[in-house]
């Protein structure tokens, strides 16, 4: 019996670990990949079950079906379940509606746990792994005494051992994945993080030496603009012009980030200072036609007054353009779990997933006049203060960015 337990516990982990081996995560198509991978893990682990007793017969399908829900979401969900029931029922027998009395409430209850549970952890991820298999285990288990009349004597105790060898191989499978998980998201940090020293350094050399004969060429150019007659000519130099612009907006907002600037930490009132970068934005956005909506609660965070403005206004404008006809700004500030929350939402275009992994890229833009470097800064400035810039977007809907920075918690009401 053991090495079929062992076979199947195989199946499960080659499944399991073949895409981040291959690096298939980095794929459009992640979740889907999960959901094959798993279903083939099923299908393996269904053909070398174990038998204890004659008609007691068991395999460890559950984990790869719980890795294509927990970690593929519903669609891989969908796949994995209709493989695992379609299999079951080729391969005849009595167990069929066993299967999938069991498999379809676990695959419902766990989707529903997951769209309930915001923001899940690595631990969280391993426990639920834990708990689902056990409690498929069980379910398998009742339903095949009332369904199929099983001789429960000797049922409970096997039962109890099939419960062992569970639990200890998803622990096992759901820890291998979440530590995968963190080496990566760590690599990828570190990657991050050196790409964008590498730039600091470069801007700093060459931005300098950039600006100087673009000065220069842009006060030619002013000048050629205001003597020609001719219309051709006029109307190039201003389009020269507009990309000298555009060049010095890139060297300005890079040198803005490469240049060590002094931190002036302090206890900034949120609420004041949202006021305070609403009223500068403000006329920008209505002249554009847009509605401002604000409801600011009182919050205190330790920050550098001028950076934060910085990341405030880069998201303001940012919704701003992201509005092609009226629309909303709606901006929110709140506490949740020591956290000081900014929210600011917007009714415009929205973003697809493929966006959405490439935003804070140094000149990652999809404006014509863009520079692609004004969430590259916010993302900066938000982590040194120990904070985190969340996204969620669709498409043609909207967008919201939400900026968490630890509360400081020592609020002294000055009277
Ligand atoms: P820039 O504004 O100069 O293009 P940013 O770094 O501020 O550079 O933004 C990068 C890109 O992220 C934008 O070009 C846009 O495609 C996308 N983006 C940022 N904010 C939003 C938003 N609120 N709605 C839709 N897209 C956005
Ligand atoms: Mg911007």
């Amino acid at each position: 019996m053991l090495d079929y337990i062992l076979l199947n516990f195989l199946f499960i982990l080659v499944g399991a670990l073949s895409y981040f081996a291959f690096g298939l995560y980095k794929n459009k198509h992640f979740k889907l990949i999960i959901g094959a991978f798993s279903s083939i893990s099923v299908v393996c682990c269904m053909s070398f079950p174990f038998t204890v007793f004659p008609g007691y017969i068991y395999d460890l399908r559950i984990v790869p079906f719980l890795v294509a829900l927990i970690y593929g979401g519903y669609r891989s969900g969908v796949l994995v379940t209709i493989i695992l029931l379609l299999y079951r029922f080729y391969l005849g027998g009595s167990g069929f509606i066993v299967t999938a009395l069991s498999y379809i409430p676990i695959f419902i209850i766990v989707l529903i746990f997951l769209k309930l549970r915001k923001k899940i952890t690595g631990k969280q991820n391993i426990v639920m792994g834990v708990l689902f298999s056990l409690l498929s285990a069980l379910s398998v288990s009742i339903w095949s005494a009332i369904h199929l009349h099983k001789d429960l004597v000797h049922h409970e105790v096997f039962f109890a051992y099939y419960c062992v060898i569970l639990m200890i191989c998803s622990w096992i499978t759901f820890f291998f994945i979440e530590t995968m998980r963190d080496n990566i998201h760590m690599r990828d940090e570190i990657y991050r993080s050196e790409k964008l020293s590498v730039l600091g350094e470069l801007a700093a050399t060459i931005a300098h030496e950039i600006r100087n004969p673009i000065t220069v060429s842009k006060g030619f150019l002013q000048l050629l603009k205001s003597r020609t007659q001719n219309e051709t000519d006029l109307k190039y130099s201003i389009l020269a012009l507009e990309e000298i612009d555009r060049a010095e907006a890139i060297i300005s907002e890079y040198l803005m980030y490469a240049k060590p600037q002094a931190e002036k930490v302090e206890k900034i009132d949120v609420k004041a200072h949202l006021s305070n970068v609403i009223s500068i934005t403000e006329p920008y956005i209505t002249s554009k036609g847009h509605i401002v909506d604000s409801q600011l609660d009182d919050l205190y965070v330790y920050a550098d007054s001028k950076k934060l403005t910085q990341v405030m206004i880069n998201l303001i404008k940012n919704a701003a353009e992201a509005i092609e006809k009226n629309g909303e700004i709606t901006i929110h500030a709140f506490a949740q779990n020591n956290h000081a929350v900014i929210e600011i939402m917007d009714t415009g275009i929205g973003m697809n997933e493929e966006q959405l992994l490439r935003l804070g890229n140094p000149f990652y833009s999809t404006k014509s006049k863009g520079t692609g470097l004004g969430l590259m800064v916010s993302y900066r400035i938000i982590e040194a203060l120990g904070g985190t810039i969340r996204v969620q977007s669709k498409q043609g809907i909207g967008t919201k960015f939400s900026v968490l920075i630890p509360m400081c918690m020592d609020v002294d009401v000055q009277q």
